[in-house]
């Protein structure tokens, strides 16, 4: 039996004046690997900060449950602690933190404590699955990091954090063929040593390479307009968008 996690109903979502996303319906079970697809400016990103609860994003009707709860009456941060999981296009640099730090007050946040030592065990255990230096565990976060660093870091934070629905913002996107690799390995050991749903937002079909997708949603001018298994994706990357397309 499968559990959900994610279940959007109807939702529309505007920024100012403008109405972005139009009656979007999507429903992630436990374990799930989703794909949401769309061309640029469809309103991808804008679903994934909506959901995180940005401030700038307008909801303008619709339902949203989180394993159950009601998302969009949760603080931000209660968000992330409740188990959600954004990695940006443009991740921030925060200078005076280190990365280390950063991921264990994220942890504590979460109400996961442990000792210093068992932290940093379980840090360097994930930070070998990622091929990363152990020097950068006390870098200030992503200050200087370069773009595939940048990505590094972040899927560290999902290995760490292990949260039950990861959301990818085009992750992989401007990576060089090794760092989509790392990326990839990284995300399958989430989905398979924790069990973890994801929604990958992507255009490089490279980093669903050894993830089995359930389903493939994709989203043209603020709407859903298709659906699919996996084929999809292979199916839109050979014939594009066009078909989807009403302008
Ligand atoms: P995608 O991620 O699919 O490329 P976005 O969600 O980034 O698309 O953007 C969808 C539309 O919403 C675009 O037309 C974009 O210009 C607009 N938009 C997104 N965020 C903002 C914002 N903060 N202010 C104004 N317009 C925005
Ligand atoms: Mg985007």
């Amino acid at each position: 039996m499968s559990k959900e996690i994610l279940k959007v109903t109807n939702l529309s979502v505007g920024v100012g004046e403008k109405q972005i996303l139009h009656n979007v319906n999507l429903t992630i079970n436990e374990g799930e690997t989703h794909v949401l697809m769309g061309p640029n400016g469809a309103g991808k990103s804008t679903l994934g900060t909506a959901l995180m609860g940005n401030p700038k994003y307008e909801i303008l009707s619709g339902e949203v449950s989180f394993k159950g709860e009601d998302l969009l009456e949760m603080e931000t941060d209660k968000r992330s602690q409740a188990g959600l999981y954004l990695s940006f296009q443009n991740p921030i640099e925060v200078p005076g933190i280190s990365f280390a730090n950063f991921i264990r007050s994220a942890m504590e946040q979460r109400g996961e404590k442990m000792s210093l030592w068992k932290f940093k065990k379980a840090l360097k255990e994930k930070m070998d699955v990622l091929n990363m230096k152990e020097e950068y565990a006390e870098r200030d976060l992503n200050v200087g990091f370069s773009g595939g660093e940048k990505k590094k870091a972040e899927i560290l934070q999902l290995l760490m954090l292990h949260p039950s629905l990861a959301i990818l913002d085009e992750t992989d996107s401007g990576l060089d063929v090794d760092a989509v690799k790392t990326v990839s390995t990284g995300v399958e050991e989430y989905h398979r040593t924790q069990q973890g749903a994801l929604l990958i937002i992507t255009h490089n079909t490279k980093i669903l390479d050894s993830l089995h997708v359930d389903h493939t949603h994709v989203l043209v001018d603020g709407r859903i307009v298709a659906e699919g298994d996996g084929s999809l994706v292979a199916e839109i990357n050979a014939n594009g968008f066009e078909k989807y397309m009403t302008k």
